[in-house]
């Protein structure tokens, strides 16, 4: 069986949670975190990143950064992830729903424009398969409007657009490093605050509310509950694995964005001939092959198709279920303008095995089955 992902590993995992372990300090915040946060704050050119759990609790600490609160309207794709929506929903905020441009499934800004009102407070846009958003547009809509920007960038780390590293461009940026991602530790994440003024207060919500980084940089004699917050720290054992991913980050570059050209170019010709649609990148944007995807004319095409690539041992699979479809999208939020590509084009995605590793036999045998599918 080919598996749709496999967590990738490098070498130096097993070394540095040793080394984590012979360091005496297991918990957040130690010497592997900090190597990780000089390593993002650097490659990147960001003020300040924070490790956290994973890019839900960076997600929910942006939320929280916001001041977002019952009355206000966060507006973003319905095409995403839950936790994008989940996040700003906990804080009682009503998630406002909008549509796609589809050749990027990324937020549309006409659609993000048309609805706004007086309660919208936050944009949230998710730089979907690691290909940015328009981040020009957005950016100008929102200090039109006074918003915060959120860039929910789980998939994007090492993407850019107009050079500008994904995650850098708005208020704040999330990153996941969860192992379906191109850089992981099992479960992480990152918070970037790129809004200033919000620095401080993110240091004490990840520490459950108090000032605690303070005291620890001998700034305070002793620390105190000072706001709203929780845990959201990485432990330094995932870190130490962490570490040794982002230290091998351009070899797993290079890796995955050879397999991605390869599909690319194998694919091709299905596209020409109008039987598939393959990912568009806009010129102004460098992505980091998190994804490989192609779209079928419909839902029906596609299940055929994952079918008959299951039939071959190949693990081939479809997301999302556009959240203001789903049970609690429906509670939580609601879709604003017109439905005209949302859930037409989610329909049509099949994602096809992408991981660090994968063999260029495996990748050829993928295509092979692809163009089979089609030639019967
Ligand atoms: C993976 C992902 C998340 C969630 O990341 P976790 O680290 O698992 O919390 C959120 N948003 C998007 C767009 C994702 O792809």
């Amino acid at each position: 069986m080919i598996p749709f992902n496999k967590p990738c590993i490098t070498g130096n995992e097993k070394k540095y949670i040793h080394e984590a372990i012979l360091q005496n300090k297991l918990s957040g915040d130690g010497p592997f975190s900090q190597k990780c946060n000089e390593w993002m704050e650097e490659r990147l050119g960001c003020n300040k990143t924070l490790l956290t759990p994973s890019c839900t609790a960076s997600l929910e600490m942006a939320a929280l950064l916001t001041e977002v609160g019952e009355g206000d309207e966060v507006i973003m794709p319905s095409y995403t992830f839950v936790s994008t929506a989940s996040a700003f929903a906990l804080r009682g905020a009503k998630v406002i729903f909008v549509d796609i441009d589809p050749k990027t499934m990324n937020i549309e800004p006409a659609a993000i424009e048309n609805a706004i009102t007086k309660r919208t407070k936050v944009i949230v846009v998710v730089h979907y398969a690691g290909v940015s958003c328009d981040m020009d547009k957005i950016m100008e809509i929102a200090s039109e409007h006074r918003l915060f920007v959120v860039e929910d960038a789980a998939q994007a780390l090492l993407s850019t657009y107009k050079g500008e590293p994904l995650g850098t461009i708005g208020h704040f940026g999330t990153f996941s490093f969860h192992d379906t991602k191109n850089y992981t530790c099992g479960e992480g994440g990152a918070l970037l605050v790129n809004h200033k003024p919000s620095i401080e207060r993110a240091e004490i919500i990840q520490e459950k509310g108090t000032n605690r980084s303070q005291f620890v940089r001998g700034m305070v004699d002793k620390y105190t509950w000072r706001d709203l917050g929780s845990s959201f720290l990485l432990s330094e054992l995932n870190a130490a694995f962490l570490y040794a991913q982002l230290e091998n980050a351009n070899q797993i570059y290079e890796n995955r964005m050879q397999t991605w050209k390869y599909y690319y170019q194998k694919l091709y010709p299905l596209m020409e001939a109008g039987y598939i649609k393959l990912p568009t990148i806009p010129e102004e944007c460098m992505h980091n092959a998190h994804m490989f995807y192609l779209k079928m004319k419909n839902g029906n095409e596609r299940q055929a198709l994952m079918n008959d690539l299951k039939d071959n041992d190949i693990m081939a699979v479809s997301h999302y279920v556009p959240l203001h479809t789903s049970h609690a999208g429906k509670k939580y939020g609601a879709f604003i303008g017109e439905d005209h590509y949302t859930t037409k084009e989610s329909e049509k995605i099949v994602r096809l095995p992408l991981f660090y590793g994968i063999t260029k036999e495996d990748v050829d045998y993928v295509v092979q089955c692809t163009q089979a599918f089609f030639s019967s």
